[in-house]
């Protein structure tokens, strides 16, 4: 079932907990009503009705086979740190891949690197300069995951998450593992068509160099990387920029044109640091948060003519809806 908004029929969640529980077995976890707020960066939102944490690959193809047989949609979860959860939550389940079983990092010896899709990019960038593999120095303060940063094609610096990928494996909707050469997916800005409907599994990446590099040159451009965000990044909660650039120009600057820097609802503003963020100053809404996206993209193409697209993705629903 692909991951679309879905305001569904009244469901027996409590019924369909306990049965998905008997068909991904022991050492998965199946949860109710778990807030999403806190799994998120911007920390807003409310619960999801099923939150599933499949202990391994066959625990998650029966969990996706059970979930479509049930009419029951699927939304896959990284770290959350692109994501805007609605206050109502999430009519549908939400799948983790937590712990060790989903965040390998095995070098093969040959420059490439197989690396799970729950590995955080923190800890994929940390192993890579043990490792000696340089080219993910980029990927370093991105609060992401392997498999967000493979579905949002993550980017920084000039450097691209598909950049570095040779193969994704991947489970279908229909719980059918594929894995597939760089040359299978259609990425862009932000986007990878073959992940819409689909869990990323693992990726196997491949370093920038061809020799191994000195550890101390790799920490030497991850900390001239970390320096630059540290000057131009808040430090409070945000979901990162909330806005795609438009083509050849920049949203943030956009933004702070038109005077925004500051703009409050509640406790969401629009970050006095970097115009593309909006944070949480604790305690925010969803609402507060939407609301504001609805003032910044009003002023903006009322001064500038320029209908910003959002970034973040409002989690299980479509921004048509609230824009
Ligand atoms: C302070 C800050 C700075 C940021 N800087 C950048 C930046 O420089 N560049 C950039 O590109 N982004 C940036 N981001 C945004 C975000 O970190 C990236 O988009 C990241 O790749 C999202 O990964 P995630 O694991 O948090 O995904 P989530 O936010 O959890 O999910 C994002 C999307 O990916 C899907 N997804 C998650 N896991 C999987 C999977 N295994 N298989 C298929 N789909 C999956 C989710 O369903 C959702 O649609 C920033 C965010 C913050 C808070």
């Amino acid at each position: 079932m692909p991951i679309v908004s879905y305001s569904g029929p009244a469901r027996d969640w409590d019924a369909l907990a306990v049965a998905l529980a008997a068909a991904m077995g022991g050492a998965s976890r199946v949860r109710r009503e778990e807030p999403l707020g806190p799994r998120t960066t911007l920390r807003v939102g409310g619960a999801s009705r099923l939150f599933l944490e499949p202990a391994d690959a066959a625990a998650l193809a029966s969990a996706l086979r059970f979930l479509r047989a049930a009419g029951v949609p699927f939304l896959p979860l990284g770290r959350g740190s692109n994501l805007l959860v609605p206050d109502e939550g999430v009519d549908g389940a939400v799948i983790a891949l937590e712990g060790s079983t989903w965040s390998a990092f095995t070098p093969n010896g040959d420059g490439t690197v197989w690396t799970g899709a729950g590995l955080r990019l923190k800890q994929l960038c940390g192993l890579a300069t043990k490792a000696g593999l340089a080219g993910f120095e980029f990927l370093e303060g991105i609060p992401g995951t392997v498999g967000g940063a493979l579905r949002m094609n993550a980017g920084a610096m000039g450097g691209w998450m598909f950049d570095r990928v040779e193969e994704v494996e991947l489970m279908s909707a229909e719980g059918e593992v594929v894995r597939l050469p760089r040359a299978a997916f259609h990425v862009d800005y932000r986007h990878c068509r073959e992940l819409g409907d689909a869990i990323a599994l693992g990726a196997q990446l491949r370093s920038g160099a061809t020799a191994a590099t000195p550890a101390e040159e790799i920490v030497r451009q991850i900390d001239v990387y970390r320096r630059k965000r540290q000057e131009s990044q808040p430090r409070e909660a945000s979901a990162g920029c909330m806005f795609k650039n438009p083509p050849g120009d920049s949203a943030g600057r956009l933004i702070d044109q038109c005077g925004l820097k500051g703009l409050r609802e509640g406790a969401a503003e629009v970050s006095p640091v970097h115009a593309n963020f909006i944070v949480n100053h604790g305690g925010a809404t969803a609402a507060e948060v939407l609301a504001l996206v609805r003032r910044v993209r009003a002023a903006v193409y009322a001064q500038k003519g320029v209908e910003l697209q959002p970034e973040v993705l409002l989690f299980g629903r479509r921004w048509e809806e609230y824009l």
